[in-house]
């Protein structure tokens, strides 16, 4: 059996992004950039006005004082969309607007506020600072400048800025396209009338609404139960997607078929069976394109088994070069002991303490189906292989939901 590492190692070596494409701005929020992207003008593209007030040069200001204002008179105004070519005139000011372009020969503006306007003439009565309240052409971003690196996902501070520089199309990588089948003889929907035996199919709602957090939709393959014509026809409609998630029916046992099917569907197994607990029985491997998943059935091991390889796999796949589990610290707040030397998964309620560390809770129950803990669970704490002991007010890993 190897370790989580090894299995996330397998994976990570036979990663390739998916292909970029070009997308328009509205369509390419939550794209993740797949080249650098270079400013084609000036931030801001002219010298303009940061206020409402009255462009004039500073220097001609210098004397003023209240008791002894400075009076220029005013001559003209421009707005934010004009264009003035006329020098301002020494020993005058002109009205200006907030972003409107300051007129050459101006080199400040006054506040509207600060100054009075008298029979055409505005009074100052304090000097004005040079370059006051200007905007200066391109001292935000130089023509040129990079202005987001490949690899950032968009957002809508990235999208405002590439607007800004007049970006109309981005290219970004393709989101990656998933489908979802479950299995197993025992599923009952949601609804349905649970016959002797059955339990409702809680893991095609999870993963699907999982899938969902981290903005992938996926194609929905159903149920089916276990039975190897079943499964491969449906397995069949899966391929040629992205990824194929397939929960049930990858352990041992008797009607446990997935594995068989896939082999004989000729996939390549990257690893079976993790030292982790809950979802040891994972399976994973590649069928030409398609990165296939074996989610053992258990819900809380379906869980964590999409958190630590298939959530940080489709965001590598969609651009994100680095993209790693979401683990953060946390301190402990109760004893945990532990049996094995799995590494060990336990649902757990994360929040911030008094002193605005974060603290883990583990949940009464622990058990890979226990479903009232899950739903209680914001996180999982990560209870390390070599440590039958873990005291309370340790500091530990914990595993975080996305989003
Ligand atoms: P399996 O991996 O098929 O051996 O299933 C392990 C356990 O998970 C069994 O108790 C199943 O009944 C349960 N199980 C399998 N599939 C689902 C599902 N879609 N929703 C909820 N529980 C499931
Ligand atoms: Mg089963």
């Amino acid at each position: 059996m190897i370790s989580v590492e090894e299995a996330w190692r397998r994976i990570e070596e036979r990663i390739e992004p998916l292909a970029a494409e070009p997308l328009p701005l509205e369509a390419a929020e939550g794209f993740v950039l797949a080249k650098p992207i270079t400013a084609p003008i000036d931030l801001p593209p002219f010298d303009n006005s940061a206020m409402d007030g009255y462009a004039l040069r500073a220097g001609e200001t210098q004397t003023a004082r209240a008791e002894r204002p400075v009076k220029l008179p005013v001559a003209g105004e421009v707005a934010a969309g004009g264009w003035q070519d006329k020098p301002v005139a020494p020993g005058t000011a002109v009205k200006i607007m907030t972003g409107a372009p300051l007129p050459p020969g101006a080199d400040s503006v006054l506040m509207l506020e600060d100054g009075r306007l008298r029979d055409g003439a505005v009074e100052i009565r304090g000097p004005v600072d040079p370059g006051r309240h200007v905007r200066r052409q391109g001292e935000d971003v130089r023509r040129g400048q990079v202005l987001l690196e490949p690899g950032l996902r968009l957002n809508p501070q990235r999208l405002a800025l590439l607007a800004s520089a007049g970006i109309r199309e981005v290219p970004v990588h393709r989101r990656a396209r998933v489908s979802l089948l479950a299995t197993g003889s025992e599923l009952a929907a949601p609804g349905a009338p649970l016959r002797p035996g059955q339990i409702y199919d809680s893991n095609r709602i999870t993963l699907k609404s999982l899938l969902r957090a981290g903005g992938s939709t996926c194609d929905d393959l159903g149920v089916v139960p276990d039975d190897p014509a079943a499964i491969t026809k449906q397995i069949r409609t899966g391929l040629g997607r992205d990824l194929l998630l397939v929960s049930g029916g990858v352990s041992v046992g008797s009607h446990d078929h997935v594995k068989q099917v896939l082999r004989e569907l000729g996939m390549e197994t990257l690893f079976w069976q993790v030292a982790m607990k809950p979802g040891k029985p994972l399976l994973c491997g590649r069928l030409g394109p398609t990165w296939i998943f074996g989610l053992p059935g258990n819900p809380i091991s379906c869980v964590v088994g999409f958190l630590i390889f298939i959530e940080p796999l489709i965001r590598r796949l969609e651009g994100k070069p680095r993209a790693k589990p979401r683990y953060a610290k946390a301190r402990l707040t109760q004893d945990l002991h532990k049996k094995d030397d799995r590494r060990h998964f336990l649902t757990a309620r994360v929040s911030a303490g008094s002193d605005g560390f974060l603290e883990a809770a583990p949940t009464e129950k622990q058990g890979s189906a226990m479903m009232q803990a899950l739903a209680q669970a914001n996180a999982f704490v990560v209870a390390p292989e070599d440590c039958p002991f873990i005291p309370a007010g340790k500091t530990v890993e914990v595993l975080l939901f996305n989003g």
